[in-house]
């Protein structure tokens, strides 16, 4: 402010000042987004404590930059050096005000280029925004964006359950709970119409454009501007994927609310974790908004047991779709199916991994951080101890040498075969 920075922007100083501040508060929260990222990766590199606290020590304190380790992974996760915000500003709770007209209308007048000359912008609702607001432009609309106290929601004043209950995030419906049931049913469908919609729509687009390219191509550039204005612009699109990111948003917080209407502690995958280093999808429409819903479900998960207060605890998923949750024996899944051919039972997949990810909250041997190989390593040594359990079939001369080294597993085997009969 003092050197006169601002003054090149032909902003006034206020609006500058806080398009600044929220901008550094936007890098802060980037750097602790990385920051949090590579604590993770440092638990995954080394099991050896000291190491792990010299390293977290120079995360915490911002020294990563001397660490070889730790620069390359800061570098790697640190999204910086782009932003694509060119449609918003910042204004402080004691530089707009908001007024009622005769017509009980809401509006809100807000500081614009000049000095003392407010711009007023008629608002469609009638609760007046408070505090810090945001301003976006967005397909000739502007979006008034403030925070508000969570626990003053509805929703918040519902009181979480008394169970423990493990989810799995699955993609037909939002989740699946241990206890076997589905919530957020209409996901599946949501997600291919909307998919199908945007290929199809898409298409056309490529054709249009297609054809302006080639007017301007010939010089015609009169008809290649008025197809890019009539038939290319963005508004309808912007507003009907801002309707359909709604719809998403409003069956996945119902579906968590569901769960938390049950469970005092919900035990989840983290599903931030898988999005490091991969970019883009591509084309992939599908890929694509599966992957947003993911994040989605993580912000949710987390939003929803602040509120209500329950606990959301994450484990490590690694095989639980594709493990037996009784024998614990890794099988094939088909479909929503899982046939675990020791068992001799099919399990409906989802509900299988939500009790496997149920039961990894009190694993002795796999903890957050336990590499997929070695979880894998795990299962397989558990399968054949209990194999070596299973009955016999008869009592040979082998069989009773085992009872006499295992009575513990004859034991199990006589009720079995009692069972059986
Ligand atoms: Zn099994």
């Amino acid at each position: 402010m003092t050197d006169g920075t601002h003054e090149r922007f032909g902003l006034l100083a206020n609006a500058w000042k806080e398009t600044v501040r929220d901008a550094i508060a936007d890098m802060r929260a980037n750097m602790a987004a990385a920051t949090a990222q590579v604590r993770r990766t440092i638990n995954r590199r080394t099991s050896d404590t000291t190491e792990r606290k010299r390293l977290l020590t120079a995360l915490r304190s911002g020294c990563w930059a001397t660490d070889p380790f730790l620069a390359r992974q800061m570098r790697k996760r640190w999204k910086r050096g782009r932003n694509r915000t060119y449609n918003q500003i910042v204004v402080r709770a004691d530089q707009y005000n908001v007024a009622v007209d005769a017509h009980g209308n809401l509006w809100l007048a807000i500081p614009g280029l000049q000095r003392r000359r407010l711009v007023r912008i008629p608002l469609s609702t009638i609760v007046a925004p408070t505090g810090t607001l945001r301003l976006m432009l967005r397909g000739g609309r502007v979006e008034v964006h403030y925070q508000t106290d969570a626990s003053q929601l509805r929703s918040s004043q519902r009181p979480c359950g008394k169970r423990t209950i493990g989810v799995d995030k699955g993609y037909t419906e939002a989740l699946t709970d241990s206890d076997g049931d589905q919530h957020g049913r209409l996901l599946g469908e949501i997600l291919s119409s909307e998919s199908d919609r945007l290929r199809e729509r898409n298409r056309r687009r490529a054709r249009i454009r297609s054809i302006a390219n080639n007017a301007a191509s010939r010089g015609d550039h009169t008809k290649a501007h008025r197809i890019r204005c009539n038939n290319l612009g963005t508004v309808k699109r912007s507003q009907q994927a801002a309707r359909h990111r709604a719809r998403v948003r409003t069956e996945i917080f119902t579906a968590v609310h569901r769960v938390v209407d049950k469970a005092a502690t919900v035990i989840a995958e983290d599903l931030t974790k898988r999005f490091v280093g991969r970019k883009t999808f591509g084309k992939n429409v599908n890929r694509r908004l599966a992957a947003w819903t993911k994040g989605v479900t993580a912000e949710a998960l987390t939003n929803v047991s602040e509120r209500r207060g329950s606990v959301l605890v994450h484990v490590n998923a690694a095989y639980t779709s594709q493990a037996c949750h009784r024998c614990g024996s890794l099988q094939r899944r088909s479909g929503d199916r899982l046939h675990c051919k020791p068992c001799g039972v099919v399990w409906q997949a989802d509900v299988n991994a939500a009790i496997n990810i149920l039961q990894r909250a009190v694993d002795p041997d796999i903890a957050l951080h336990t590499p997929h190989l070695r979880v894998k390593q795990i299962l397989q040594d558990r399968t054949d101890r209990h194999r070596t359990r299973l009955p016999v079939q008869d009592s040979s001369p082998v069989t009773t040498e085992r009872r006499a080294k295992h009575p513990n597993c004859s034991a199990t085997s006589n009720s079995r075969k009692q069972v059986e009969h």
